[in-house]
């Protein structure tokens, strides 16, 4: 039986199809882009032997997914299919684990829109088009909020008077859930065929978007995201952290409407912002070597920060274990995790520059040196294999 994976964005649908009986890697996997512009759309999709990228006219999701049910017929996969699992970035508090697409799911799920305004009408739109194309299907929606459902109150809950709470569900919920339920569960393996004792751990994920994650048991028990994607860590286009005062300050001072404000900290801040050039990383680490200075200084805040994040999520720890670097940064860039673990030194916490050199790939993802207090780890996150795992489970009864 084949699981299909699909993550549908407000202009995107990605999708992966898996055999988890066979292989961890997907058989068959691609993205389908610019959905719903003006401009063609952009395909591109791998199976294990070869990549391929075209273009169709431009098209809404409903064309995209017709694309994408017509490929599967001529490829014979349609017929494999035993279930769907679905990305879903905010399940509010009501979702604190994933579950089988029902009716009833679906209509508390449209309370639940307006909690991320930018993703879940999409995600919920991929769940619907789903049901049309392959209405015999089981279909599974695993969160992005899920993992941290375990975080305690304290931590969750900000310093506002209790209504704000009570009547507006403004508290800490975290995202990026999916990825850091991977690393905990990967970290917990790989540190017990180490026989090491993987007990407290904190989870970086650092790509465009970037969260830290303290893991305690298996468990989320802080995050740094909160009650939007916005907080915490400096991102590709994100602020991360900065004093509310200054959202107010550019309010008042500066007359910037709710929506100019959103698109400074969300579209036009963080590594963009503060170098002026780009939000790639592998940009910028070019751009440094050339001298360019604001490109510098944007590496410099975005390391100081991540580092920071770890501190906070220590906090949350009876002690660590394992720092983890994953995501397209943390996985791929040796000299951002050496900049990184360079400001927590005051923690004991070293770098073998030769196996950071190399991602960890000869030693099982370990980095650290030996001289070291807690273990350092590279582990590539798979966040469509664990939502085809928790859709294998889910779904698995019926077969
Ligand atoms: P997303 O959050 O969109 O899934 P990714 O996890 O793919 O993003 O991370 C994208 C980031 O990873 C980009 O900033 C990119 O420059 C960076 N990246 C990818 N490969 C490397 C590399 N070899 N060195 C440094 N940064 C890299």
């Amino acid at each position: 039986m084949n699981i299909l994976v699909i993550n549908c964005g407000s202009s995107s649908l990605k999708f992966a199809v898996f055999n988890l009986h066979e292989t961890d890697a997907p058989l068959w996997s691609g993205l389908i882009e610019r959905i719903g512009t003006h401009t063609p759309v952009s395909i591109s999709w791998s199976d294990q032997a070869q990549k391929v990228h075209f273009e169709i006219p431009a098209c809404q999701h409903r064309q995209a997914m017709e694309w994408l049910v017509d490929k599967f017929d001529q490829l014979g996969i349609t017929a494999t299919l035993g279930g769907v699992g679905h990305r879903f970035v905010h399940g509010g508090e009501t979702f604190r684990q994933s579950v089988l697409v029902t009716p009833a799911v679906l209509d508390t799920l449209k309370a639940c829109l307006d909690l991320a305004p930018l993703h879940n009408p999409a995600n919920f739109e991929g769940i619907e088009l789903t049901q049309k194309v392959f209405p015999h299907l089981p279909q599974c929606i695993v969160f992005d909020t899920a993992f941290h459902a375990t975080i305690p109150e304290h931590a969750y809950r900000y310093a506002l008077p209790e209504k704000y709470y009570a009547e507006h569900h403004i508290r800490r919920y975290g995202f990026h859930g999916t990825s850091h339920s991977y690393i905990a569960k990967k970290a917990r393996q790989i540190l017990q065929e180490n026989d090491c004792d993987g007990l407290g751990m904190v989870s970086l994920h650092l790509g465009n978007g970037c969260s830290s994650c303290a893991i305690l048991d298996g468990k989320s028990v802080d995050t740094s995201m909160g009650f939007t994607p916005l907080e915490g860590l400096v991102m590709g286009t994100r602020s991360g952290d900065i004093d509310p005062g200054v959202c107010l300050y550019l309010a008042e001072k500066c007359q910037m409407p709710a929506q100019e404000i959103s698109d400074l900290l969300n579209k036009k801040s963080g590594l963009l912002g503060v170098s002026g050039v780009s939000n790639d990383m592998r940009t910028l680490l070019e751009k440094e070597k050339e001298g360019h200075g604001p490109s510098a200084l944007a590496l410099h805040v975005f390391a100081y920060k991540a580092a920071q994040s770890v501190g906070k999520m220590m906090v949350a720890l009876p002690r660590l274990d394992a720092l983890v670097f994953t995501g397209g940064i943390g996985e791929n860039s040796p000299t951002m995790r050496a900049r990184i673990v360079e400001h927590l030194k005051c923690f004991h916490l070293f770098l073998a520059p030769q196996a950071n050199h190399t991602h960890g790939k000869a030693d099982d993802g370990f980095i650290q040196g030996p001289t070291s207090l807690a273990k350092v780890l590279v582990i590539p996150t798979q966040e469509e294999w664990l939502i085809a795992q928790e859709t294998l489970e889910l779904t698995g009864t019926r077969y």
